[in-house]
Parts: structure tokens; sequence; C-alpha cells
């Protein structure tokens, strides 16, 4: 997910650029279990063919973002991967 900051070279490559962007985040009053499913699996369908899927989760993981879809990953599926690694 698109990120503002210092590393945009890489940014400026992906695939959630533009108004699909707001599926890889949960909106703000919630969702039910299936639509959470559905959105998240419409969002890794858009990181699967994304040019930039390592270097975005590779940020993800550094910054231990909490939130969204990145590389790839859901929130849950990043903490797993932090707990293997550390
Ligand atoms: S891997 Fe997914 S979240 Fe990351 S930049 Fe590409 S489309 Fe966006």
């Amino acid at each position: 997910m698109l990120y503002s900051g210092y590393e945009s070279s890489w940014q400026e490559r992906a695939l959630c650029r533009g108004p699909q962007s707001r599926i890889f985040y949960a909106p703000f009053q919630g969702e039910r279990r299936n639509d959470r499913h559905n959105r998240e699996a419409a969002a890794k369908a858009i990181c699967a063919k994304c040019s930039v899927r390592q270097e975005c989760l590779d940020y993800a993981i550094r910054i231990k973002e909490q939130h969204g879809i990145w590389g790839g990953t859901n929130e849950s599926e990043r903490k797993k991967i932090l707990t293997a690694i550390s």
C-alpha cells in the first residue's frame, strides 16, 4: 500500500495506486468477516501482479506496519512473519 516518504521509487510502480487503494484497508465502520475476506482477496490479487511486491513486503515488515494489505499480506500474516524472523 502506498506510503508517502523517502522510499518513493518502488512506490511509484505500485499497482495499488489510484482509486482501488481503498480496498487495501478495512473501512472505518468495520466489516463483516465475509466482506473482509473478499476485500483482502481482491487486494491480494492486485499484489500478485505487482512488480514491487517484495520491496513492499520488506518495507511493511521493517516498519512493522499494523494496518492494511502490503506485499500480498494482511496484518496477521505479517505478525507471523515478524515472529518467525525475530
Ligand atoms: S505489493 Fe500490493 S500493496 Fe504493495 S505496492 Fe504492490 S499492489 Fe501495492
